[in-house]
């Protein structure tokens, strides 16, 4: 009876939702430059409803595409007849969602403060708008709610202010400005636990909060995240329509001024990297920059999505080398050594253009382009194995390493101001 219980709702949940019945996500391995070209003209045929999880970038780099049950043939044939090596990485992207939603239906619950709360499940909007008025009711002198901005559908963009004392420098956080990747606002709501759990009592992060203030935006594309929820598990970009065409939203990951429009974006409506029809179009990353030059004074700006397990700096948009490369890349290594203390967690670490591809409008060249000098992009668990769809057991120690990470930077601006 429970499992039947279970199972309705189940079906309600999923009733109106896109399916990805048969889906299959291919890992492809291309052997040379002609067959990353090849790949790169399949990022444009709309018709099959492809969807690059991976971008092709380079040979020494994997390919992972998502591909609906009704094009599997057709892309099978295609890798096939270019002898292009693939295996499946997911059987059934179907499978990998109900799985993730029995366990949220499991972990469902009310509860009335943030110790309550259920870290080792995946929330919706409504879920995560609860647990920051909880910790904000509870934490009133530590921390507040500040709304910098609405999305296109009118929901508050709203940041977690954690400060105790006034005038001071801040470090920047978001995650979730891609909405699929569910593991960044999980982590990032286990981070504003963590920092009020641990003022006063652990010595190193009550000494940055005596110093600088942090601002955590957790939900930086609630559209995004709420249509996640209520329609398709997949959606990564906003939900703002494109007029003259029926595909909707705009990748707010190549919405920014620095380099805007370049070739490492789309001008393609119906891309996952839709660059947007101008500098700053979407309200939810025009609040970060309005937030950004009002506030004039951060030092950091740590930008979490996933997957691919690498922390990133600048430059995505120009080979040129940032000036503080050699810093930036000190401290990369040492973040990421200390991140894989705890889990043996494995990450790659580099400029953007050398260690993933030319991405150009990313938000972590405008912010260094602002002056904050310690930008970075975190692409969190896993490699691939579940990619988007991360299991949620591993929500816990994705965020307990990628903590270790942050303290690592935090730390090192604190014994460097600039
Ligand atoms: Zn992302």
């Amino acid at each position: 009876m429970k499992g039947l219980l279970v199972l309705t709702a189940l079906f309600v949940a999923v009733f109106g939702k896109v399916t990805f019945e048969g889906d299959q996500v291919l890992r492809i391995n291309a052997k040379n430059a002609e067959q990353i070209s090849l790949l790169k003209e399949l990022t444009e045929a709309d018709l099959l409803g492809l969807d690059f999880w991976m971008n092709p970038a380079r040979e020494s780099l994997p390919v992972d595409l998502h591909v609906p049950f009704h094009s599997l043939q057709a892309v099978r044939a295609f890798l096939a007849y270019n002898q292009i090596p693939y295996h499946i990485m997911i059987e059934n992207v179907q499978d990998l969602v109900d799985k993730e939603q029995l366990q949220m239906l499991k972990y469902h619950g009310f509860p009335r403060s943030t110790d309550d709360f259920v870290y080792t499940t995946y929330h919706d909007l409504d879920s995560i708008n609860l647990f920051m008025d909880m910790l904000v009711a509870e934490n009133q002198n530590m921390v507040s709610k500040i709304e910098i901005g609405q999305s296109y559908e009118n929901r508050p963009l709203n940041v977690l202010k954690f400060s105790t004392g006034a005038n001071r420098p801040g470090i920047w956080i978001d995650t979730g400005l891609h909405s699929r990747e569910w593991i960044t606002h999980a982590s990032g709501i286990w981070f504003a636990k963590k920092i009020v759990t641990d003022y006063g009592r652990d010595p190193v992060l009550t000494d940055i909060l005596n110093s600088y203030d942090i601002f955590l935006e957790i939900v930086a594309n609630p559209d995004g995240l709420a249509y996640t929820h209520s329609d398709d598990r997949m959606w990564r970009k906003t939900r703002k329509p494109n007029p003259g065409s029926s595909c909707v939203g705009v990748d707010p990951n190549r919405n920014w001024e620095t380099g805007f429009g370049g070739p490492g974006s789309s001008s393609n409506p119906c891309s996952q990297t839709y660059h947007g029809p101008s500098i700053h179009s979407e309200p939810e990353v025009k609040a970060i920059v309005e937030f950004v030059k009002s506030h004039g004074n951060l030092k950091a700006f740590l930008s979490i999505h996933s997957y691919s397990q690498m922390l990133l700096y600048p430059y995505g948009y120009t080979q040129t080398a940032a000036k503080d490369q050699a810093e930036l890349h000190e401290l990369a290594r040492k973040a990421t050594s200390e991140l894989q203390s705890l889990y043996n967690t494995a990450y790659t670490y580099g400029s953007i253009i050398t260690t993933i591809y030319q991405a150009d409008g990313v938000t972590t060249d405008w912010a260094y382009e602002q002056g904050i000098k310690y930008s970075y992009t975190f692409e969190l668990r896993d490699t691939g194995r579940y990619g988007f769809i991360l299991p949620a057991d591993q929500i816990l120690p994705t965020a307990e390493e990628t903590w270790l990470a942050l303290m690592v930077i935090m730390e090192h601006i604190k014994n460097n101001p600039y």
